[in-house]
């Protein structure tokens, strides 16, 4: 809520100007790089990094009510570039001028409270936030934002003049990719590496579309992933992978816009996210920590990533409940219905083990679980999630599969409230659906569809009708009002409907 009488001493704030100091940091030699080149791993030891704002705790000086109230100022504003993922821009790109950024509609999701039905049925109170509603219909356009608005960045300054983005993908960070550099075209162009055969024919479609260089590999995710990292390591390339650090500050917008939707009281919450290659719960964990630090929230939210049994390297991991013996092993993958996290080999674990240390540590209890679903679990909860009212991709089905689970094992209660990430639109994945319904899943899957979660059109074609309407042969008289009154019956008998007034 805006107060007006923070008005006058907020005003000067609104409009954020250039500040601050970033630098990409080494998780493993603790090294910090300047961000004139685009870096993905340490040039020294080839360690993960991150990026951190070296005047950080300039921040802590504005007043939490403060921030909140210029926040809430930005909502109202009309300036496209505060409009999106930099309503939070002390937080996300200090160092980005407005000018460079990239607006095309990302962030600000809404955030819907599940139905009274199906919070019922599932025992507790939540709410999905829709990050399929963002411009490529998945929340990598958070990222994807903040790393265009960097490179676009450097392109006016002159420090680079020409772009090829490149990424590996499970079929969303190409999508969101190919749509972001065309806007920026001619001086970004991209290129994106597929797993042949293992994405959607929506998210398939999305490069091709936006006019990128569309790459098949054979294989899985992990081996695309490897050949674009190579790639990145030899030529001039921008990698635009959750591994490039820029994409993980955007998308802890996620965690910001979480804050604020629920007026900065996220004490009983409990945040779902699905982990593939572990980018998304990274930033969600990094977004929390920072508005904690300066006193924007004053707790921090429980945090639940769910895999897969079929991918769940993260999973495993945490499984050794002694810090000390736990030994990071990547998996080989089985197919997955939550096929955009179907990874084997997260790149960002060494992310996710540095910040879920932290944040466990400044909640002062263990806030940070991994939970495992089946196959079977998705897919039941996607179809049952959107049979009361909700738009759930596969992975979102995910999350709420995974409530159930934390639920189950007492991670969450029914004093908590849950926030479960739809992460894409459910159309991107329709093709699950329909897999489910005509039960043509391959073995491997392990999915047998349940009788009253599948639905199917019925022709309607009446055994006492002559003739029907055809594209370009349409009926006229008798023959027309015949079509439909017999058809009308059919369809009646069909729903069991009386007749009015009988
Ligand atoms: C990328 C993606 C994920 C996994 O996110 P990571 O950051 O790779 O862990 C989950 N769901 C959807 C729809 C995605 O596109
Ligand atoms: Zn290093």
């Amino acid at each position: 809520m805006l107060s007006n009488a923070l008005l006058p001493e907020i005003a000067d704030l609104a409009i954020p100007k250039p500040g601050g100091e970033m630098a990409y940091r080494c998780l493993t030699c603790q090294a910090f790089h300047p961000i004139t080149e685009l870096l993905y791993t340490c040039p020294e030891c080839n360690g993960v990094l991150l990026l951190e704002d070296r005047q950080f705790d300039r921040l802590k000086k504005t007043p939490p009510e403060h921030w909140q109230a210029i926040f809430s100022l930005r909502k109202t504003l009309t300036r496209p570039a505060l409009r999106g993922i930099y309503t939070y821009h002390e937080f996300i790109g200090p160092v980005i001028p407005l000018e460079a950024v990239v607006y095309l509609g990302e962030g600000h999701t809404p955030i819907v409270e599940a139905s009274p039905a199906l919070q019922k049925e599932s025992g507790m109170r939540f709410f999905y936030k829709n990050d399929g509603q963002n411009p490529s219909a998945s929340f990598k356009d958070r990222g994807m934002a903040s790393a265009m608005s960097y490179i676009n960045h450097l392109l006016r300054e002159g420090i680079i003049d020409e772009v090829l983005a490149v990424c590996a993908s499970t079929g969303d960070t190409s999508a969101s990719a190919a749509l972001y550099a065309s806007y920026l075209y001619p001086l970004v162009k991209c290129a994106v590496l597929l797993p042949q055969g293992k994405v959607t024919p929506q998210q398939l479609g999305q490069p091709l579309g936006a006019g990128a260089q569309v790459f098949e590999i054979p294989g899985v995710f992990d081996d695309c992933m490897k050949v674009v990292e190579a790639l990145a390591a030899q030529y001039n390339v921008a990698l635009l992978n959750s591994k490039n650090a820029w994409r993980i500050l955007g998308q802890e917008s996620y965690s910001y816009e979480i804050a604020q939707d629920f007026d900065w009281d996220v004490a009983n919450l409990a945040v779902f996210v699905p982990i593939g290659n572990a980018g998304n719960i990274t930033a969600v964990m990094s977004g929390f920590i920072k508005f904690f630090e300066t006193g924007i929230i004053r707790s921090l939210p429980k945090i639940i990533g769910v895999q897969s049994h079929h991918a769940d390297p993260v999973y495993r991991y945490y499984l050794e409940p002694d810090e000390n013996r736990r030994h990071f092993e990547p998996v080989t993958v089985s197919p997955s219905v939550a096929q955009a996290a179907m990874i084997g080999n997260p790149v960002s674990m060494p992310r996710v083990i540095h910040l879920a240390g932290r944040y466990n540590e400044m909640a002062g209890k263990k806030s940070v679980f991994v939970v495992q679903v089946t196959e079977q679990q998705i897919m039941d909860s996607m179809l049952c999630v959107n049979r009361r009212g909700h738009i759930a991709c596969t992975q979102g089905g995910e999350c709420h599969a995974g409530m159930l689970a934390a639920l189950k094992q007492g991670i969450v209660t029914d004093a908590d409230v849950a926030v479960l990430d739809a992460t894409a639109h459910a159309l991107k994945f329709s093709g699950f659906q329909e897999m489910y319904y005509t039960d043509s899943f391959d073995a491997d899957y392990g999915v047998v569809p349940k009788k009253e979660l599948v639905n199917f059109p019925r022709l309607v074609r009446p055994g006492d009708l002559e003739k029907v309407p055809a594209p370009g042969r349409p009926l006229s008289g008798k023959e027309f009002t015949d079509f439909v009154e017999k058809t009308g019956r059919d369809i009646a008998k069909a729903l069991s409907l009386s007749k009015k007034g009988l």
